[in-house]
C-alpha cells in the first residue's frame, strides 16, 4: 500500500485512506473525480458526502441550499425543492440562486 499524503499511514487505498478517511478519488462508479483537497467533505463533482459513504456505505448528498441530507440519486431536494439537476436536460445546477437552467433555460422555480 502507498502512504497517505495526509496522515502518512500506509493505509492509502484506491479511493480513500482507511486510517484518516481522507478521500482521494470519488468512489461513485459514475463519477470517479480526483479529489485534490484531502480535507474535502463532499465530492465537488457529484456531491457525495464522503464521511457517510466511507463509514457506512450510505450514498447521501447535502443540499447546497438548505443543507439537509438526502439520497444522492434524488433529482430535487425533498425539503426546500431545490433542483440538483435540471428536470429537462439533466444539467447539474450548482448555483442555489439560479432561477432557470443555464443550459436549456427551463424554469427551476416550480
Ligand atoms: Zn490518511
Ligand atoms: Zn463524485
Ligand atoms: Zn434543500
Ligand atoms: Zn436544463
Amino acid at each position: 500500500m502507498e502512504k497517505c499524503p495526509r496522515c502518512k499511514a500506509e493505509k492509502k487505498g484506491k479511493y480513500w485512506c482507511s486510517a484518516c478517511k481522507a478521500v482521494f478519488v470519488c468512489p461513485m462508479p459514475n463519477c470517479g473525480a480526483t479529489i485534490s483537497n484531502p480535507d474535502a467533505e463532499e465530492c465537488p463533482r457529484c456531491g457525495l458526502l464522503f464521511e457517510d459513504y466511507v463509514k457506512q456505505r450510505k450514498i447521501y448528498r447535502k443540499c447546497p441550499k438548505c443543507k439537509k441530507k438526502q439520497g444522492l440519486n434524488e433529482q430535487r431536494c425533498q425539503h426546500c425543492r431545490f433542483w440538483f439537476y435540471c428536470p429537462t436536460c439533466g444539467h447539474a445546477v450548482t448555483s442555489t440562486s439560479a432561477l432557470s437552467c443555464p443550459r436549456c433555460g427551463t424554469n427551476l422555480q416550480r
